[in-house]
């Protein structure tokens, strides 16, 4: 088997793809090929050599490679169309094979469009003809096939080989249902009361529709011998009557020979069928004498006027068993006595009919008759009474009905008619369907099912959210709804592999739905969202949900042998208080989410009325961040606030060792806004990349002049998010604002925080190590609030210590927070790591820094953060 690997994990199977690229050209007449990124051909054209040099004649390799390229460079377009000079009877165009947004190949299709042509003499007579409609049609198909073979691609163990023989299954199952259907619709006719000819144009109507003829007629020989008459007609289209009635010289229909004629187009032709086809603009043509007491008085005539059609064995069987109950029905009215051929006839139809057929006479509970699929179908098979019973009713069961017998699934269909011979019968026809409804579930399984994590999907939320709404509604009761969106997705999935960020999205998955009042509520909304519905049953359970869900991403993740914390932002919303149709509560909950979202992460968040006014809000200020950014962050400014060191070699206590530069936002629009109304939401929308650069640009410029001004040993802090430190290029971004500034990289420290830092560690220890070699400082900050990891402490480069402000603020009241200081501070001793608190504001809370050998102070105690020229005119000048 030939594989290509395009995309790391993923790959593309080109013999599989050939097979389908066939099978779809074959049977909507075009040329195709596919081409992989590098342009590299992947599958060859289907056809001959003849054809295939017709095709290359107008797709020259450059314009295949310059239409390909079209799409695998864009990100949006995934359909283009040759603009080059083409014939209008020649369309070419380029479908976009796609792994999550990134064309890894593209199919050329080209088509030679019949209702085009004006010259026959310029179209190669071996090339495949559509239609302009059904060419656009087809590349339409081709691309939604396109995406879903690319979806089963992109998990390996799933739906792949599935998919392919779920499609052909179903295609065979229906299309022995629709066949067996039809004929017992026409085995039904027997009966009928209708006259001859209606019953005749019912049974050509029916074949007709069945195989998609363009004219299906009956012709009987006059009583002169020499002249024939159409007596029964149906067509598909108006254009393709040729009138009940016409009067034809035997002479001129070629097939009036007492032969069965089944001609597929192309096929090579004696000279008077040819001309008989060109008259009538012919294509393919069935006829089938129908011979009544030996002379064969009659012609069943099916013709295609449309399509380059190759008759198949099952089409042509079905025409038989068509044209042999026809005869029957014949027989019957033209002699009456002539049963015993009937019979013959009839049953060697019912043989045949690909399904199993039973006969039964209900009033004495006997078996007329029984066909071999019938008895194939259940042999050694006792019947479940009430399938039998089911037979022997005493009017017939109209609806068709599934019967589970064992592991399968039949399904019947039953009409009373009258048997040849005049007694009254119950004709019963039974399908095994087992192999249709499982395609059905399959498909089913895929419509309401998430794709990676096998949890129901949007739809399945919606339907069932619906439900419970009602519910609720109608029994004065409550339910609510956990929408949960997975913290910086993005930044897990790239850092770590897309194999490794499936894996992620399937454990969270599995987790949420142990949750046991949700279980059965548990859904993936695709991508990293997730939503679980408390039905009001077990609304007493609400806080457990809650806990059981902070549980979840309160503990990390083991990926590759390795440890991952990942958090959520969760939006909850309850029903029907926070909405009365599903639309709005949809809308609320993931308002409620963007509230978490925004308000930094890992955070849970109800929705109230104000929500939404603060939603407005938020989204107010959005708008006017992405102004502010766009116009190059002038309205940001860094505050500096002095860090204090107690015990600072030879100069004596408490002096200032440097600063921590805060931004501040100075809206045009909206005033001031604090960094905790913003940075949540800059880091969310990724505006913290551009603002952080800005930041780190400032800083170290403030921090040369401070240096160059006789304070060569101040230091400036500067805040790095995660969003900025997993950033490929942060090093280089930090290097180059280094070398622009001027700033000595020993005075910079990169403040990073405790919960990413103790994320993915191994990449975390890679970028912390290249920052530290061009020089800069490392400060774990808000040290004890994240994930505390105390030994990864030690495995990361770091050169301070923030201990985060709750623990100063409880210290000399709580216990824990007490020992949690002095903890820190004797590890950070042994480990050779200076210690900052933050947050110090009284005198008391200094005391029992000192107490706990704390070096460096930070807090209003001292000062608050403030613009560069206050803080320079007093530790700087000052
Ligand atoms: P942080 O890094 O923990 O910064 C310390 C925060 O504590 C500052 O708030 C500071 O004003 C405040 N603070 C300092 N001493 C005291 C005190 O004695 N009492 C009290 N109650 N607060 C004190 P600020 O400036 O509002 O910044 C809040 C957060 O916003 C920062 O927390 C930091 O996470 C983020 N931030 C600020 N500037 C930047 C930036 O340039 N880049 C990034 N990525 N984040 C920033
Ligand atoms: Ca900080
Ligand atoms: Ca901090």
């Amino acid at each position: 088997m030939v594989r290509r690997d395009i995309d790391g994990d993923n790959f593309i199977d080109a013999e599989e793809l050939q097979q389908i690229q066939d099978r779809f050209c074959e049977a909507n007449h075009l040329y195709c090929f596919c081409v992989t990124r590098p342009y590299e051909v992947l599958t060859k054209y289907y056809g001959s050599d003849a054809e295939v040099s017709e095709v290359e004649k107008y797709a020259t390799s450059e314009l295949c490679y310059n239409l390909s390229t079209r799409i695998l460079i864009s990100k949006v377009e995934n359909v283009a169309e040759a603009d080059e000079k083409l014939p209008d009877f020649v369309r070419i165009m380029a479908v976009g094979l796609r792994l999550s947004e990134q064309a890894i190949a593209t199919w050329i299709v080209v088509g030679f469009l019949e209702d085009k042509i004006t010259d026959k003499d310029l179209v190669s007579p071996d090339v495949m003809l559509t239609n302009e409609d059904d060419f656009y049609k087809s590349v339409q198909l081709l691309e939604t096939l396109s995406k879903q073979y690319m979806k089963s691609k992109d998990d390996e163990t799933y739906l792949k080989e599935a998919m392919k023989q779920s499609i052909i299954e179903t295609e065979d199952a229906i299309e022995k249902y629709r066949r067996s259907t039809s004929l017992s619709r026409i085995i039904s006719m027997l009966d009928s009361e209708k006259s001859f000819p209606e019953i005749t144009y019912d049974i050509l109507k029916e074949v007709g529709e069945y195989a998609g003829l363009c004219n299906a007629s009956l012709l009987r020989l006059n009583k002169d011998q020499v002249t024939v008459e159409r007596i029964a007609e149906w067509t598909s289209k108006e254009k393709y009557v040729l009138e009940i009635g016409t009067q034809y010289p035997k002479s001129d229909l070629p097939f009036f020979t007492g032969k069965p004629y089944t001609i597929s187009y192309g096929a090579l032709l004696p000279f008077e069928f040819k001309s008989y086809f060109e008259k009538y603009s012919i294509k393919a043509g069935a006829y089938l004498p129908i011979v009544v007491s030996d002379e064969n008085a009659m012609y069943l005539a099916f013709t295609e006027n449309e399509i380059d059609r190759n008759w198949s064995i099952d089409e042509i069987k079905f025409f038989n068993e068509a044209k042999r109950i026809l005869q029957t029905i014949t027989a019957k009215r033209v002699t009456k006595n002539s049963l015993a051929s009937s019979y013959v006839a009839l049953e060697s139809v019912l043989e045949n009919v690909g399904c199993g057929v039973r006969l039964v006479d209900v009033v004495n509970r006997k078996t007329l008759f029984a066909n071999n699929t019938y008895q194939k179908m259940f042999e050694g098979i006792k019947l479940p009474v009430q399938f039998e019973e089911s037979f022997f009713t005493p009017i017939p069961i109209r609806n068709v009905h599934d019967f589970p017998v064992g592991e399968k699934i039949f399904q019947t269909q039953q009409t009373d008619i009258s048997w040849v011979d005049g007694t009254p019968a119950r004709l019963i026809t039974i399908y095994d369907v087992t192999k249709m409804r499982e395609a059905q579930h399959a498909m089913e399984h895929e419509a309401t099912h998430d794709f990676l994590t096998g949890m129901y999907n949007r739809r399945c939320l919606e339907e069932d959210l619906e439900r419970e709404l009602q519910n609720a509604i109608s029994n004065n009761t409550e339910g609510a709804l956990f929408y949960i969106d997975v913290d910086d997705f993005k930044e897990i999935n790239d850092g770590l592999g897309h194999s490794f960020g499936d894996q992620l999205l399937k454990d969270i998955g599995h987790q949420l739905q142990k949750i046991s009042a949700t279980a059965e509520n548990a859904y993936c909304m695709g991508g990293d969202e997730f939503a679980l519905i408390l039905t009001p049953q077990y609304m007493n359970l609400f806080e457990d949900v809650v806990m059981r869900i902070r549980d979840i991403f309160d503990r990390p993740w083991l990926l590759d042998n390795n440890e991952y914390f990942c958090t959520a932002s969760i939006g909850v919303i309850r029903f029907p208080k926070d909405g009365s149709t599903v639309q709005h509560l949809l809308q609320r909950a993931d308002i409620a989410l963007y509230d978490a979202k925004l308000r930094g992460k890992n955070c849970m968040e109800f929705y109230t009325d104000n929500t939404e006014n603060s939603s407005h809000k938020r989204i107010a200020i959005e708008h006017a961040l992405k102004k502010a950014v766009r116009d190059g962050c002038k309205e940001f400014e860094v505050f500096y606030q002095p860090i204090i060191n107690l015990y600072k070699e030879g100069e004596g206590p408490e002096q200032c060792c440097g600063a921590e530069a805060l931004v501040r936002w100075n809206s045009e629009r909206l005033g001031f806004i604090r960094p905790d109304q913003f940075v949540g939401m800059a880091e969310y929308l990724r505006l913290i990349i551009p603002i952080g650069n800005y930041v780190l640009e400032k800083a170290c410029e403030r921090c040369k002049f401070w240096n160059d001004m006789g304070h060569p040993d101040y230091k400036v802090n500067v805040n790095l998010s995660v969003i900025q430190l997993l950033q490929n290029d942060i090093v280089n971004i930090v290097r180059d604002t280094i070398e622009r500034t001027g700033i000595n990289p020993q005075n910079l420290t990169l403040e990073v925080t405790e919960s990413l830092a103790i994320n993915d560690i191994r990449r975390m220890k890679k970028v912390l190590s290249d920052l530290k070699r061009i020089g800069c400082r490392i400060a774990l900050d808000d040290f004890g609030t994240g994930y505390s990891s105390l030994n990864h402490i030690r495995e990361l480069p770091i050169d301070v210590i923030k201990i985060d402000r709750c623990f100063v603020i409880d210290c000399g009241k709580d216990e824990f927070s007490d020992s949690f200081v002095r903890l820190v501070t004797e590890l950070a001793k042994s480990i050779k790591v200076n210690v900052c608190a933050e947050g110090v504001e009284t005198e008391l809370q200094l005391d029992m820094m000192k107490q706990n050998d704390v070096q460096m102070i930070q807090g209003y105690y001292f000062d608050k953060p403030m613009p560069a020229t206050d803080f320079e005119s007093k530790y700087v000048f000052g």
